[in-house]
């Protein structure tokens, strides 16, 4: 249970070896943690700093395996990693780290080191000021819900089935086996695996689930990359902590983030706060002087809940020293859960997942075989990479970074529908096909399912989509025969989704 990156992996796993899979999600796809991270499929440059060589190396292989599964979804790129005088990490730590990033990554990347100038020359906009010099590495930057969406489609195209909107209200072992409660029925099932992130807690797995978590809720602000114009990810240190932030281009945004500070309560009302956006301005604003990292000038943010699992919990509460590794855990009546991880290390871990999972099923019936994995093989959109050549046409250009090789067929059917091939809004890339195609093939109930998670105009868009979210919601609500009531209710979500999420005013529609 679980639509997100963790639950859609074992999914997928789990489908591909022939096993019936059922996922039960409360609200969307990609509703939680998934859809409201950094956004990096990275090894983790920072938890070299905490001694997690083993983390590091697994994310980085992962790394290089999606690079292969799903070339559209995970794009390298070059990250800058500036020193200042003063810095918690002068410019030799940084070599040193980098220089055990490269071995881990079996030198699949290397960095280089440039002087104060060099930065500048990479970077005009970095402050000059007690400049040292800088690392340049590789890692790379993805579509969090997308990734997660697309994991999903893949386990479906395998015969998984996917309910969203589906809460599973209660769980346990009678005497016929494991049983669920969803929708008002009882399903049996022969394991479950509780994939609910942040939501993994005693009320689903009993005294098992009890001070599993530590939560943390991390922040995003979107600003327009004419107000930020970097050319290339940029990792800025924070001083005083052990950590972090990171300012990355994203199209004709650039977005910056994150903070780290604990959190109580339901990981689905977490939302950003005054405090979050004067502490990223002030940390990013040290280095990036000329930019105007104001309130006025943001165009959106996003915040999210880090589902940390609690061993190694430092004494003064903070979560940023808590460690980024998952657990998969069985309680006492062999329901499992698989908690913690990172986006980027989630075909892995549910690799550790399913095989326990198949081990059980054998155990229980030796006659029953069951393949090995074989995610790290398959391509999570079949087909051909969208080629150079065919990047020139702006119409495919737009949909490949989102949908892969099946951008051949939507763009196919743009062309022979009027307007479809219209861009949703004029400096982003989304376009009405994916609207079309959303609606028809990609589990979307709400508007703010679309306009969040799908083609998220709620991030991207000053205005929120509010130029377009009353056709869209009309098409939607169209679509499943609803009347004009429902296209009010529609719109009335989605506007308190967003005041809830950004801390705004919602968008006048
Ligand atoms: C600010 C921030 C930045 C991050 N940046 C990165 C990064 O750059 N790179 C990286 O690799 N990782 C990053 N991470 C970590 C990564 O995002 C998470 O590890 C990952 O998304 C967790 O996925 P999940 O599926 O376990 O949880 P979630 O995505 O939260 O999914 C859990 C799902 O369970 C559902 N659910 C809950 N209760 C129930 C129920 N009763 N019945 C049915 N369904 C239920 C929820 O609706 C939700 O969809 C970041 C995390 C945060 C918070």
């Amino acid at each position: 249970m679980g639509a997100g990156i963790t639950g859609a992996g074992i999914a997928r796993d789990a489908a591909i070896r022939g096993l019936r899979t059922l996922v039960l999600e409360a609200r969307d796809v990609a509703f939680g943690t998934s859809s409201r991270s950094s956004r990096l499929i990275h090894g983790g440059v920072r938890y070299l700093e905490q001694g997690e060589v083993g983390l590091v190396y697994e994310a980085l292989r992962e790394r290089t395996r999606l690079y292969r599964t799903a070339p559209h979804l995970v794009q390298p790129a070059s990250f800058l990693f500036p020193a200042y005088a003063g810095d918690r990490l002068p410019l030799w730590k940084l070599r040193v780290g980098l220089a055990l990033y490269d071995a881990l990554s079996l030198y699949q990347s290397r960095h280089r080191t440039v002087a104060a100038a060099g930065a500048r020359a990479l970077e005009p906009l970095l402050a000059s000021e007690g400049l040292r010099g800088a690392v340049v590495y590789e890692d790379a930057v993805t579509d969090d819900a997308r990734l997660t969406l697309t994991t999903l489609q893949s386990a479906r195209r395998h015969g998984a089935e996917v309910l969203t909107h589906a809460p599973v209200s209660a769980l346990g072992r009678d005497d016929a086996g494991l049983w669920v409660g969803a929708l008002g029925s009882t399903i049996r099932a022969r394991k479950v695996v509780v994939a609910a992130g942040p939501w993994t807690s005693e009320r689903l797995l009993g005294e098992t689930g009890r001070h599993l978590l530590s939560l943390s809720r991390g922040v995003h602000v979107v600003m327009r990359a004419s107000d930020v114009p970097i050319r290339q990810p940029l990792v800025v240190q924070v001083r005083g902590e052990r950590r972090i932030v990171f300012v990355v281009p994203w199209g004709s945004r650039t977005y910056l983030g994150t903070t780290d500070t604990a959190y109580e309560g339901d990981p689905g009302e977490s939302g950003v706060e005054a405090r979050d956006y004067d502490e990223l301005f002030a940390l990013i604003g040290r280095v990036l002087p000329s930019a105007p990292l104001r309130r006025e000038r943001v165009v959106s943010a996003w915040s999210g809940v880090r589902p940390l699992v609690r061993a190694g919990k430092g004494g003064d509460g903070s979560t940023v020293e808590i460690s980024r590794r998952h657990q998969l855990i069985e309680n006492a009546d062999g329901i499992l859960a698989l908690v913690g991880g990172k986006l980027t290390t989630y075909r892995a871990m549910a690799k550790e997942a399913v095989d326990h999972v198949a081990r059980g099923i054998r155990e229980a019936d030796p006659s029953r075989e069951i393949p090995r994995c074989t995610t790290h093989l398959l391509p999570l959109v079949p087909g051909a990479p969208i080629g150079d050549d065919e990047r020139g046409d702006p119409l495919i250009a737009d949909l490949a970074a989102r949908h892969g090789p099946a951008a051949r067929e939507l763009a196919a059917r743009a062309a022979a529908e009027p307007g479809l091939a219209e861009r949703l809004v004029d400096d982003l890339p989304y376009r009405w096909v994916e609207v079309d195609q959303a609606i028809r093939f990609e589990g979307v109930h709400h508007l703010d399912d679309l306009l969040r998670r799908r083609l998220p105009l709620a991030l991207t868009d000053p205005r929120r989509g509010a130029g377009v979210a009353r056709a869209i919601a009309e098409r939607l609500v169209d679509a499943r025969g609803g009347d004009a009531a429902e296209v009010e209710r529609e719109i009335e979500r989605y506007r308190a989704e967003v005041a809830r999420e950004t801390g705004d005013e919602p968008p006048a529609i």
